[in-house]
């Protein structure tokens, strides 16, 4: 049985879709131990927590203009693991941001969560602090592959934490699974997806295993012990998530993310969308219509008020983002959206190249939409390279 989002934060959110929206984003960069694969920017030294949450409450106040008075529509925590704080300190943030900025029309808030994090306790007070859905890194039912990834939880523990979420009240939950893990296709992947179906959440995000130079996995690459999956099985492990998410009446509406009907990320579908967003913390990143801005990727620095990195997007940035992030969504571009924003003769181009790889079934259009089938997104980044100018 499936079950709506909060019905009062469902119609706020309804009444205000016409105006401009954006999202605040919260980075919490500390982790208490390193997965084998994580190439994100993280710190393992929890002492410095305090320290740096104190510093995003003052960042915020710092940046209290530069939504442009923009209500809020979505918050997120996100990491690193940002189930590490405590809910009075997630509260904390959350009672600051209100204070600084139009939080009126909140229809989502978010926090990234590790499965062992989460006791009853914890999350009853995580709701009363305002996070309304949570997103709990799984990654895989199974323990052996757990342990290859280094998480810090077991299957049982994961499966459990999205029980304990369901008694503590959140109908709202999105887990995350990896694929692509050498020796973990088959049975094994088949298993953590029957896994996962049985827990009925609302929401999957499913991400192929990555092996990047600078992490455990990467140095054991090197080393000649670990290999990563090759192409074949990419995709058959692509198309095995794909059927049995949508066979379970999911809609894979991202190249990576999979939704009960009414249950799509909206803090992401933000970034898709251009839309405005306030990134607080060590790695942020922000974009203010015009502009993206990012923190320095490092605490000391971070503490030490170094300033952010800004880039201003060019009108071929624009264009080749625009095209990248639309071809990424089931919806595609909307081609008399995409007229109005880069002109005729521009999508004119877009739609004459778009017509060999109709043919090949790498792409599909309806006269009004042009689109990357779900079941090809694997591949979508050859496609949309195609397109991107130079
Ligand atoms: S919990 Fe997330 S951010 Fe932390 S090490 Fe693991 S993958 Fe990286």
């Amino acid at each position: 049985m499936f079950r709506r989002s909060g019905s009062m934060c469902a119609s706020a959110n309804v009444g205000a879709r016409d105006r401009p929206m954006a999202g605040l984003y919260f980075h919490i960069p500390f982790c208490k131990r390193i997965c084998s694969y994580c190439d994100f920017y993280k710190s393992a030294d929890l002492r410095r927590m305090d320290e740096v949450l104190a510093a995003m409450g003052r960042e915020l106040e710092a940046q209290r203009g530069y939504l442009g008075g923009e209500p809020i529509r979505t918050r997120y925590f996100g990491g690193g693991t940002p189930s590490l704080c405590t809910p009075a300190q997630i509260g904390e943030l959350l009672a600051r941001a209100a204070d600084l900025f139009d939080c009126s029309a909140v229809g989502e808030t978010t926090l990234e969560a590790n499965p062992d994090d989460l006791d009853a306790s914890r999350l009853e007070a995580l709701r009363r602090a305002g996070v309304d859905r949570l997103s709990i890194g799984i990654q895989s039912l199974d323990d052996a592959c757990l342990r290859l990834m280094n998480r810090r939880h077991t299957a049982v523990q994961a499966v459990e934490a999205v029980r304990a979420a369901r008694r503590a009240g959140f109908d709202n939950v999105t887990v995350d699974l990896i694929f692509g893990i050498p020796g973990f296709g088959g049975d094994a992947l088949r298993r953590s997806l029957d896994g996962v179906l049985e827990l009925e959440v609302e929401h999957v995000s499913a991400y192929h295993l990555t092996v990047e130079p600078h992490t455990a996995l990467g140095r054991r690459a090197a080393r000649g012990e670990f290999a990563p999956v090759d192409e074949a099985v990419s995709e058959q492990e692509f198309a095995t998530v794909h059927d049995a998410l949508t066979q379970a009446g999911y809609e894979h509406y991202e190249v990576s993310n999979f939704a009960r009907p009414g249950f799509r990320a909206r803090h992401n579908a933000a970034y898709w969308h251009g839309e405005k967003y306030l990134g607080i913390g060590p790695a942020a990143h922000s974009y203010d219509g015009r502009e993206r801005h990012w923190n320095v990727d490092s605490v000391d620095r971070y503490l030490a008020g170094e300033a952010a990195g800004h880039e201003i997007l060019s009108d071929r940035d624009r264009f080749n983002e625009y095209v990248m992030t639309r071809l990424r969504t089931a919806e595609g571009i909307d081609l008399a959206e995409a007229e109005g924003l880069f002109g005729e003769r521009r999508i004119g181009r877009l739609k004459a190249q778009a017509r060999g790889m109709e043919t090949g079934g790498a792409l599909v259009s309806d006269g009004r939409r042009l689109a990357i089938p779900p079941r090809r997104f694997l591949v979508s980044d050859a496609v949309i390279g195609a397109f991107f100018e130079a």
